[in-house]
């Protein structure tokens, strides 16, 4: 599970200070679902790129399944981060010289995952996108949303106890975001644990718990029943 304990995160730009997280409190619990909205600038990114260790925390305590992350060294860090955490990022690009295939396949490799094993998930992954016939072409000769829908098989290959979305469906028509949806609701049966950020409220209500980030801090519905609250 996440337990992230009065975490703050404050960026440091030329004269400019930013803080972006405030005394930030979450549990998520393993098998949960969670989506989370609020206001551009209120820390959403920030959050997502702290719980899946890619940049630190300025100060709190952040535990991952019983791990200490701020005890870490950069090593110790990104084992973790292979082994547990799979993210659907729109920054994270894939690589334009493999094709389909072989990007999906890259993190299976980094987990030491053996070839005929990786064949049948990088299979299924793509078939599950609707990408299966594609598998030789290269990222370039694909449209924006169907770069997402590697992406998305890309995480999903690795099977992660932990996948990290971030507006997974931003570059979707409203019928493969309902799609992508479904996929994520699949594996979060399977046992996957999904902290999903999402401008789309339809997408949101489909998620068993929303939380909503305003001003560095969390507001949890399900907590406090409708009534938005600062949560600790
Ligand atoms: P959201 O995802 O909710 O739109 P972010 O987490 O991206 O919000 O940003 C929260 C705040 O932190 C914003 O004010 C943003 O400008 C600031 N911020 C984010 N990343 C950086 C950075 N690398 N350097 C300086 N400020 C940043
Ligand atoms: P120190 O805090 O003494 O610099 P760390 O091992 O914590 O040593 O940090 C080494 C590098 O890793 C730093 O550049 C830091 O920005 C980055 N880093 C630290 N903590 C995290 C984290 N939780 N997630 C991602 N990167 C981190």
């Amino acid at each position: 599970m996440i337990r992230m304990n009065n975490i703050n995160k404050v960026y440091q730009t030329d004269m400019v200070q930013t803080h972006a997280l405030r005394d930030f409190n979450l549990n998520v619990e393993q098998g949960e679902f969670i989506a989370v909205t609020g206001p551009s600038g209120s820390g959403k990114t920030t959050f997502l790129n702290i719980a899946g260790m890619l940049e630190p925390f300025s100060s709190g305590q952040y535990q991952l399944d019983g791990v200490d992350v701020g005890g870490l060294n950069d090593n110790q860090r990104a084992d973790l981060r292979n082994q547990k955490i799979g993210f659907i990022f729109q920054g994270f690009n894939l690589i334009p010289d493999l094709n389909l295939y072989e990007n999906v396949e890259v993190p299976l490799r980094y987990r030491g995952i053996k070839a005929a094993e990786r064949k049948k998930r990088i299979e299924r992954c793509l078939e599950l996108v609707g990408l299966g016939a594609r598998a030789k072409h290269l990222p370039q000769q694909l449209s924006g949303g169907q770069q997402q829908r590697v992406a998305i098989a890309r995480a999903l290959a690795g099977e992660p106890r932990f996948l990290l979305a971030d507006e997974p469906t931003g570059n979707l028509d409203s019928l493969m975001a309902r799609q992508v949806m479904e996929i994520l609701e699949d594996i979060n049966r399977e046992g996957a644990t999904i902290v999903m950020v999402t401008h789309d409220p339809e997408l949101a209500r489909r998620a068993p718990r929303n939380i909503q980030v305003v001003d560095g801090q969390l507001a949890d519905f399900s907590l406090y029943q409708g009534r938005p609250s600062s949560a600790s």
